[in-house]
């Protein structure tokens, strides 16, 4: 397998939009050395000179690139004919919806239009009929720049303002709008657009277009919240599927990374070992996977870390035993765990899809377990919030057995009984619980500045989950939980402990 390093793109589709550039060249020929098969989509002439110079640099060049020959200029889609007098003003009306549809048809075709690939799965002699999805979409297309001084009367008039509308607003509108129905809902797909340097750097007569450059900066972070999971960059964080859907048992997905347990960094070694023992343990046949998405809840916020089987066509089985979150690089998940065959013709390489599958078992304990700690949580503050001076929820563990929530301030055991009766009362009301995305603002709003989470546990411009129980309390929360509270199941109050000021409240389900 050649180093992932050099091959970030294996595997994955490229679409560039516009070659003229030399940024568009540039970027196709970038993707080629980084493993990507790329299509290039521009006007007819264009692509015969930008081809005739890659092929020259890549043998395998025709088994890469495809091209498509494409007018996306104002003109070409805009181009109906209508003709009656009577029907004039309805034509006029058509013309409209006609060119509107067109443009986006012609971007639609630039997604669907693409090469089937040699998937590892055809290899092994299943057919894969599914075209390769692109992965990432580069916008370079433009005309030619206009330059329009206001000192100049003819210059900058409503028409050349609205002609020059067409590459610079119009497209990457669209273009985004429709990237959004074909990229994978994944944090590995991107889609970029380009602005040029006249946003920061103005030069006379380009008012309009230093205006459209720094609008196009605003609008890229505009998608980027539109569009998520979709990237304006290609960041490889995983996408955390259970924190969007925790019934979600069985996933497809794709490998972007994996490494035998002694390539592992030194701290992401540590997250392995339990003891000194399993050093020594360690083989071999053990790896640590990263895919694009994951159903795996890693061990965190006092939750265990699922188990269960990465599996690829079949016939490649990878028995996760441990998740992690990665101590390395940031906002990946790390699966651990063992190949069922020894034989290196049965492993996952970098581009493989690959289907995840919990253990339903485990995860429904655990987010039993997760819940009624909550649960009780609430159950403590609100009968106790005002009796115990300094109060306050501190970490909590829901690991099976050894499950407890602990507070600031001393929980006299004559609590014990008052504690059960409130829990028994929220888990027989069958609370909603609800899971959202909050922003600092939203706690505020809520009265809760005390829950504001560190900025630096949310990804970049994103919100943080919270998890709300309908009518008790919120808590930011990354684990999985049961919908109402009654699906925790009897919950029992254990003891009570006290140390060094704060108190610890063990429970059970059954
Ligand atoms: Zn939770």
């Amino acid at each position: 397998m050649p180093p992932t390093t050099y091959q970030k793109l294996l595997n994955k589709h490229v679409l560039v939009i516009g070659v003229s550039s030399g940024l568009g060249a540039g970027v196709a020929e970038a993707s080629l050395e980084s493993g990507a098969f790329v299509t290039i989509a521009s006007s007819q002439s264009i692509i015969d000179a930008t081809i005739d110079r890659l092929r020259e640099l890549y043998p395998e060049f025709d088994s890469k690139v495809q091209r498509i020959a494409v007018d996306l200029s104002a003109s070409s889609s805009s181009s109906s004919q209508h003709s009656g007098a009577e029907a004039e003003a309805e034509a006029e009306a058509e013309a409209d919806t006609d060119s509107d549809t067109a443009l986006e048809q012609k971007l639609h075709h630039l997604f669907v239009t693409t090469p089937t690939l040699h998937s590892s799965c055809s290899e092994s002699g299943i057919s894969n009929p599914n075209p390769k999805k692109v992965n990432h979409v580069i916008l370079t297309a433009a005309d030619p720049l206009s330059v329009h001084p206001l000192s100049s009367p003819s210059g900058l008039t409503p028409s050349t303002i609205s002609t020059a509308t067409h590459f610079r607003l119009t497209l990457p509108l669209l273009l985004a709008k429709v990237s959004l129905q074909h990229l994978p809902a994944s944090t590995t797909s991107s889609l970029t657009l380009t602005s040029g340097t006249l946003a920061k750097k103005p030069s006379p007569g380009c008012a309009l277009l230093s205006y459209f450059a720094g609008g196009l900066i605003s609008l890229t972070k505009a998608l980027a919240l539109e569009m998520k999971p979709v990237r304006g960059s290609t960041a490889a964080r995983t996408y955390l599927a259970f924190h969007h859907n925790a019934k979600l048992y069985k996933l497809s997905t794709v490998v972007s990374a994996i490494k035998p347990f002694s390539a592992l960094e030194e701290a992401n070694k540590l997250l392995f070992k339990k003891g000194k023992d399993d050093e020594s343990k360690s083989s071999d046949d053990e790896f640590a996977i990263v895919a694009e998405k994951t159903i795996f809840h890693p061990q965190g916020g006092g939750q265990p870390s699922d188990e269960g089987v990465m599996t690829k066509c079949n016939d490649s089985v990878f028995r996760v035993s441990m998740v992690r979150m990665d101590a390395v690089n940031d906002g990946q998940v790390l699966h651990f765990g063992r190949f069922d065959s020894s034989s290196s013709a049965n492993k996952f390489q970098v581009g493989d899809t690959i289907e995840q599958s919990i253990d339903i078992d485990k995860r429904l304990l655990y987010s039993r377990l997760h819940t009624a700690g909550h649960v009780l949580g609430a159950a403590v503050r609100h009968l106790l919030e005002k009796e115990i001076p300094g109060f306050d929820e501190l970490k909590a563990s829901h690991f099976p057995d050894i499950a407890g929530c602990e507070f600031q301030g001393s929980i006299e055991g004559k609590w014990k009984e008052p504690i059960q009766q409130k829990v028994d009362e929220y888990i027989d009301k069958a609370m909603p619980v609800e899971v959202d995305f909050w922003d600092e603002e939203d706690f505020r709003k809520n009265g809760l500045e005390r829950l504001i989470p560190d900025r630096s546990l949310a990804p970049p411009g994103e919100k943080f989950r919270v998890v709300k129980i309908a009518g008790a309390e919120v808590y930011p929360c990354g684990g999985t939980h049961v919908d109402t509270t009654d699906l925790c199941g009897k919950t029992t109050v254990k003891k009570i402990s006290r140390s060094k000021g704060t108190s610890r409240v063990s429970y059970n389900v059954d």
